[in-house]
């Protein structure tokens, strides 16, 4: 049985590419009113007037969410818009590969900074409304979707701290969900395979060719793929709650 998002609240974080624009999109298609979250607004902008467009409800929130600040100010400003929030999708990330000896440790940062902290810092922010939202609405629910990753299970050389960061998503997710599952706040982490969007494209080339070298020839996921999951686990009813989803391409090995 699927329910339907309508008069809910949806927050994406990285909505401006990516997982989190095809995430956006179909939450609102099953009828949330959706804040989108990046620091790309003329990117965001565009995707708000799409999903205008479609007859949906968008607001579009310019913020680095790293930074604790500007992780409260979107929230808030959600509060203050759409007067609620229902779905807290954690998606902003980044992937910056390449061996440990040697690394440009500012990589290490900016990893570590959004991955991570940003997750952290907005389900901190959220958790309040969250847990409002679950208890004040007719669905009984809210929900916190993590997006880790493939490397949130299986540490590979090349990937070390990306690895801990989506490692890290999973320990969190879990220990969160533990808190709040009976308050009926679902926390649900999404670990993907190879997704075609722009996260390869933030690596200097050379690394990204041999990093990206045993996914070379297989037909990734597309990020409506993850989408389709995510809204998936929204829209089941309350008593029903997907903790991990763990999808790979087809020939990913
Ligand atoms: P994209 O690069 O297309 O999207 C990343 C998004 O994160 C962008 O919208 C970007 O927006 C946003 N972002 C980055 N830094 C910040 C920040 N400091 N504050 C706010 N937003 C930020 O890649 P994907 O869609 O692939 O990535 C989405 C998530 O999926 C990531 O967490 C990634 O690790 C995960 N993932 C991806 C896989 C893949 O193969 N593509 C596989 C497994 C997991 P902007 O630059 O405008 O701020």
């Amino acid at each position: 049985m699927t329910e339907r998002l309508d008069g809910t609240v949806a927050l994406v974080t990285g909505a401006s590419s990516g997982i989190g624009e095809a995430t956006a999109r179909q939450l609102a298609a099953q009828g949330a009113a959706v804040a989108l979250v990046a620091r790309r607004k003329e990117r965001l902008e565009k995707l708000a007037a799409k999903i205008t467009a479609s007859g949906g409800t968008a607001l579009v929130l310019a913020a680095d969410v790293s930074r604790q600040d500007e992780a409260i100010a979107v929230v808030e400003q959600t509060i203050k818009e759409m007067g609620r929030l229902d779905t807290l999708v954690n998606n902003a990330g980044v992937m910056l590969l390449g061996n440990i000896q040697g690394a440009d440790t500012d990589e290490w940062e900016r990893m570590i900074d959004i991955n991570l902290k940003g997750l952290l810092y907005a389900s901190h922010a959220a958790l309040p409304y969250l847990l409002k939202a679950a208890e004040d609405s007719p669905r009984q629910v809210s929900d916190v979707i993590n997006i880790s990753s493939v490397a949130g299970r299986r540490a590979r050389m090349g990937a070390g701290v990306y690895n801990a960061t989506k490692f890290g998503v999973v320990a969190f997710t879990e220990s969160l969900r533990q808190e709040v599952t009976g308050r009926h706040v679902r926390v649900s982490v999404v670990e993907p395979g190879v997704v075609a969007t722009e996260l390869t494209d933030h690596m200097k080339p050379e690394v990204r060719e041999q990093t990206m070298k045993p996914f070379a020839g297989i037909t990734p996921l597309e990020p409506e793929d993850i989408a389709d999951i995510i809204a998936f686990i929204v829209t089941r009813p309350w008593r029903s709650a997907i903790n991990e989803v763990l999808v790979r391409p087809t020939e990913q090995a």
